[in-house]
């Protein structure tokens, strides 16, 4: 942030990450920012952002050259993540795109399915979704029932997914499905455009206003032998890896919207006066926001440390669940806190701090639950020989 609420120095990113971060600064005030609460009304952004966020690369900031990407490291997807979370605009669907479901195409996929997609999602011609979740199975994935048949070279695949972001923008969805025959669940790229493929409505939430999140039905779709990505089977595993980065994307996006919610409430309690002094003199105000600030310089220290530990290429599923635990904990608890000390127009949509809380409590559900998280430390505490 500008003025750092946290004053504790971020070590990671160097002077490029930190141009990147002005331009990336300048185009969330000019192009997104004033748009916002009209896209929460509406329930989605418009594809014309996309396309003009692609123009100035702020999609898939980590994808490689050959195929339109600036091959970056991750520390210029955490840059996009935190500016958006800066500016109270959780709206773009960004991250699902960028961090959750093009790394699958990246690590995955065949030169030729890359050649399909990936430059036009690169420069946001076209939009992808992570379709995993389906109503009977979100913790337990294994539950799934989405099935895919072999049909001559292709497959036929059949199945419902729910709760897919950017479900009504996407063309492309990773969906994960099992094929006939096999215990094992494999992934599957899945044009959006193909007869068969349905979308439910764009789904009412208590948050999250402007990104849109449906149901998706597959209705026997035809897909290309090509649409397997990777190889038969090996589906969660690569789910396993991937939610790694969508666990740390988390956490980078949550704590920077924790930071953005407590500089907005110590600014509103120098403003705020009650029985004849500002709110902020007052030891009650003192002392939560105090408490606040500890708990997000410790958010940040974990979450910059992960950011090192990430590029490097040395996070572990077990670190990536725990800081998600915590740091969409500490948002939670962030935003309550800041409510509070906003009174009764902390309530109103009007103050962003109303928004926050509302968008904070999907965190502890989506990519995995407070509880599934503890699962995965536990795991660590008692290693199978
Ligand atoms: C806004 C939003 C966006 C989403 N976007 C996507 C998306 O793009 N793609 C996608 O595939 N999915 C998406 N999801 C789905 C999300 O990942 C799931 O909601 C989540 O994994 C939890 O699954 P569930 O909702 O079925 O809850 P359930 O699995 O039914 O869990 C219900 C409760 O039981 C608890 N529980 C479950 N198992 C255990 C256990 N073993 N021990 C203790 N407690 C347990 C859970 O923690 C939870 O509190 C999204 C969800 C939301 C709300």
């Amino acid at each position: 942030m500008n003025d750092d609420i946290l004053t504790l120095p971020r070590r990671v990113f160097s002077p490029e990450h930190d141009a990147f971060r002005d331009q990336v600064r300048r185009f969330v005030a000019q192009e997104i920012a004033p748009h916002h609460q009209a896209w929460e009304r509406a329930g989605v952004v418009p594809r014309e952002l996309w396309r003009k966020a692609g123009d100035m690369g702020l999609l898939c900031p980590t994808a490689p050259e050959p195929w339109g990407g600036a091959g970056g490291d991750y520390l210029y997807s955490a840059v996009v993540l935190e500016e958006l979370a800066y500016a109270h605009a959780p709206g773009p669907g960004f991250a699902i795109h960028s961090e959750m479901a093009v790394p699958y195409l990246v690590n995955f996929g065949s030169d030729a399915q890359k050649d399909a997609w990936l430059p036009n999602l690169v420069s946001g011609r076209s939009i992808a979704g992570i379709a995993m979740t389906e109503p009977s199975a979100g913790s337990d994935l294994h539950a799934m029932q989405a099935q895919a048949r072999r049909d001559g070279e292709g497959f036929r695949l059949s199945g419902q997914k729910v709760f897919i972001s950017n479900g009504q923008l996407a063309d492309l969805f990773i969906v994960a499905a099992r094929i006939a025959g096999d215990e094992a669940i494999s992934l599957f790229l899945v044009d959006a455009a193909l007869p068969g493929v349905r979308r439910g409505r764009n789904l009412d939430k208590l948050g999250h206003h402007a990104q849109d999140t449906s149901e998706i039905f597959f209705d026997d779709v035809a897909l290309p032998a090509g649409a397997l990505l990777g190889e038969q089977g090996q589906g969660f595993r690569y789910l396993m890896k991937g939610l790694a980065r969508e666990r740390l994307t988390i956490c980078v996006s949550c704590q920077a919207r924790a930071e953005a919610v407590l500089r907005d409430t110590v600014a509103y309690a120098a403003d705020r006066k009650v029985f004849g002094q500002p709110l902020s003199e007052l030891q009650n105000t003192r002392f939560v926001l105090g408490a606040v600030k500890a708990d997000l310089i410790a958010g940040r220290a974990l979450v910059d440390r992960l950011l090192q530990e990430y590029v490097d290429g040395a996070l572990d599923a077990s670190s990536a669940a725990a800081a998600k635990l915590w740091v969409s904990e500490a948002l939670g608890r962030a935003a309550d806190t800041c409510l509070q000390v906003h009174g009764g127009w902390g309530y109103m949509t009007e103050y962003p701090v109303s928004r926050v809380y509302a968008d904070a409590r999907v965190e502890r559900i989506a990519g995995g639950s407070s509880e599934i998280m503890k699962e995965i430390i536990a795991r660590t505490l008692w290693p199978r020989r």
